[in-house]
């Protein structure tokens, strides 16, 4: 076993473009990645060698997953099928293109099928926006397992690998909201033999090769961002306990798997009640950090230990940096979880080839002139970098694309609007976004590679902007600037999610932003306001906003446009009580904002703000049993439900349960008809009997410039409360 974990250097990694091409090349480039059996016989195809199997429309676009790991395997010289939206009730779809020659790629698409399927209050969603025609139903619960689970019945004999955010999230134990349990790792209910986690074209295309080269994925066991199922570590490796790297305090006793194994710490060896020891790291001297693993405690002990749980999750976090980050292990039954370390990010030159491959850059013909909503909200828009250093822990992208920025060329994103000029159907001279994770970070990088290698920090912005970060906004201005001088160009938009702490210490490029890319309302995220919370996400204070309003509307009013910020809010994040809430609303009711979206916190898998939900502990700080800071969350529905109903404390539906809550709280004194107060007496007819949050249409932040009108609530009698004031 040991021969075959070979040291995952940390150096340069093999060029993705630099690997000899598979026979199969002189095939040529497929219009679309064919779908059925005809287009096969179209392109001279008796077989693929790799078929992809997705929950997702297949859209030839660099912004779907299925689209880029198909054309990359293409440009390698592998003839790509694609096995879309299958019915999961039979086997009989997966057998449409035959068996592949190499292996199944099974991803659930570019969404968990959990959030994709679900709210956050767990209702199913009628819609799916990465569907044709916007039809929900199409892509079962748990794709990932679902879809192996059928090539493993039609297909017994083909390999199996899996990827994508849903098998990337879900790689080791974790807490699954629907489910309201922690779940074991997907490897194992899948049975794939081989997973890919994080952005996959590195492991990709050095895993295509070598099982067309004869080895099984499942005996591939030294590229990074694989993971795979085995029976232990291989003699010449180090077990490092995780309690050796954070102190959970006294953990409950747990079979030892390995008698043998090195440094078996106290995650399987102090019973319950006993005072921890720790161990000493028995790192024999030069033993290279490659070659050390370290022990997450088992499935078993988190599925019932909250603290341990936690701990795992604060574990997991510090080793994702691919600079310095170790393999993981965790134990299931009688079997290892292997991590190994995250994918080394790509380089410019890498990210340019990727996006340049020959994207038809539209949903394939068989759809015919239906609409795919995720298509239409893309296809105008160019993706500039990937990665977010950002670190909020209520989203999943540093946990799946990394936190080091890997940035396009200048030159290839304006290639890339040209051909979105030429080609593609509908375009009216307006470019949607150029952006990606978030709007502006482009090209930022830490100062030296050499700390960024050795760094630990989850964050390089919080709880401060890093001295280390280059802010450096200029390469975005310059491109801002030349895109919108193309010919045929008549706007840039941005879209993307702006971080306003990094664009307040540009003013020249908020300056930029605000005189030529905001169509009048500019998005961004506070998420809060209090401090309770914002500490939770990793979120800087409401004060940075302020900062950056001030510049908004300076260099908007400079510029002769009359525009608005449009702020977004979380409602019931961990470490958020009723009293932030209550904060919250009367910050939205001074500012006159009105939201008519409101979003409550969604605790999807792997995110450290889950394992706060889950456990109510905080992974931020040390986790230890009698001690460590505890995070409130507001978990049953009602409590959600009040929350969700501050954001709203305008609409009447929600007043009583306001009231209610404002009478507990001891702040009767704010419910009243004056301007002070958050909710009125009265309740006009009709509304507010159920106590729930209304269902309104989906729509944003409304002030008195997006529409509000100063009429009176449904009902007939016209409230008497005071009109929205003007932002700012
Ligand atoms: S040293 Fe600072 S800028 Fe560099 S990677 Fe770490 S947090 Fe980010």
């Amino acid at each position: 076993m040991a021969e075959i974990f070979e040291l995952l250097s940390m150096d340069t990694p093999k060029p993705l473009f630099s690997y000899r091409k598979y026979w199969a090349q002189r095939f040529g480039v497929a219009p679309f990645l064919p779908m059925s059996r005809d287009e096969m016989d179209a392109l001279g195809w008796d077989r693929c060698d790799v078929i992809l199997v997705t929950g997702d429309a297949y859209v030839d676009h660099p912004s779907f997953g299925m689209a880029i790991i198909g054309r990359l395997l293409e440009a390698q010289g592998f003839r790509v099928g694609i096995i879309s939206q299958p019915d999961w009730r039979s086997a009989d779809p997966f057998r449409t293109l035959g068996r592949p020659n190499l292996f199944f790629g099974i991803t659930a698409g570019n969404m968990d099928s959990m959030v994709n399927r679900y709210t956050a209050d767990r209702r199913i969603r009628r819609n799916d926006a990465y569907t044709p025609n916007d039809e929900g139903g199409r892509r079962p619960d748990r794709a990932v397992i679902v879809y192996a689970q059928r090539v493993r019945e039609a297909w017994p004999e083909a390999p199996i690998v899996i990827g994508g955010i849903e098998a990337s999230l879900r790689r080791i134990a974790h807490y699954d909201y629907w489910s309201d349990k922690v779940r074991r790792s997907v490897l194992l209910d899948s049975r794939a033999d081989l997973l890919l986690f994080g952005n996959a074209e590195r492991a990709l295309v050095e895993v295509a090769p070598r099982v067309a080269a004869g080895e099984h994925p499942r005996e591939i066991r030294d590229v990074r961002g694989t993971a795979w199922l085995c029976d232990g570590a291989p003699a010449d490796w180090v077990v490092l306990d995780s309690t050796e790297v954070d102190t959970p305090g006294p953990v409950a006793a747990h079979p030892d798997p390995y008698a043998v194994a090195r440094a078996a710490g106290c995650a399987q060896d102090v019973a319950a009640g006993a005072r921890v020891v720790q161990l000493p790291r028995e790192i024999p001297r030069g033993h290279p950090r490659e070659h050390t693993v370290i022990r997450l405690p088992a499935f078993e002990q988190v599925r019932s230990d909250p603290v341990l749980y936690a701990h795992a999750s604060r574990v997991l976090h510090l080793e994702t940096n691919p600079g310095n980050a170790r393999a993981l292990v965790q134990r299931h039954g009688d079997k290892d979880v292997w991590l190994n370390p995250p994918p080394i990010p790509l380089t410019t030159s890498e990210m340019d080839a990727l996006f340049d491959l020959p994207y038809a850059r539209a949903p394939h013909p068989s759809y015919g002139g239906a609409r795919i909503p995720a298509w239409e909200m893309i296809r105008f828009s160019v993706n500039i970098m990937r990665g977010c250093f950002g670190g909020c822990t209520f989203c999943s992208i540093t946990e799946h694309e990394g936190r080091i920025i890997q940035s396009r060329s200048e030159e290839s994103i304006l290639r890339e609007v040209e051909e979105i000029r030429d080609k593609v159907e509908g375009f009216t001279g307006v470019v949607s976004d150029l952006g990606g994770p978030t709007a502006n970070m482009y090209r930022m990088t830490c100062k030296d590679p050499e700390i960024e290698r050795s760094c630990r920090r989850l964050s390089c912005v919080y709880p401060g902007i890093c001295k280390n970060l280059n802010t450096d906004h200029s390469a975005l201005i310059g491109l801002y600037r030349k895109a919108r001088a193309l010919p045929g160009v008549r706007k840039v938009l941005i879209a993307s999610g702006l971080r306003y702490d990094l664009a307040v210490e540009s003013p020249e490029y908020v300056r930029e932003l605000v005189t030529h890319h905001v169509g009048g309302y500019l998005k961004i995220a506070p998420e809060h306001t209090e401090n309770g919370p914002l500490s939770k996400m990793m979120k800087p204070g409401i004060g940075t906003y302020d900062r950056f309003k001030a510049m908004f509307d300076r260099f908007s009013k400079e510029a002769g446009k009359e525009q608005y910020l449009i702020p977004y809010f979380i409602a019931a994040h961990p470490g958020t009580t009723d009293e932030d809430m209550l904060q919250l609303a009367l910050w939205l009711k001074r500012n006159g904002f009105r939201a008519d979206q409101v979003q409550a916190f969604l605790p999807g898998p792997m995110a450290l703000a889950t394992a706060m939900w889950h456990t109510g502990r905080n992974p931020l700080r040390g986790i230890h049993r009698n001690g460590g800071e505890r995070v409130h969350a507001a978990r049953g529905l009602r409590a959600r439900r009040l929350h969700k109903a501050f954001l709203r404390y305008h609409d009447p539906e929600n007043w009583p349960l306001l009231r209610d809550a404002l009478q507990r709280m001891g702040r009767a004194d704010l419910i009243g008809n004056g301007k002070r107060h958050l909710v009125p007496r009265y309740q006009p007819a009709g509304t507010g009997r159920n106590g729930r949050t209304s269902t309104r249409p989906a729509g944003r932040i409304r002030t008195q410039h997006t529409g509000l009108k100063a009429a009176g609530p449904p009902g007939g009698r016209r409230a008497r409360r005071p009109g929205p004031k003007r932002p700012g």
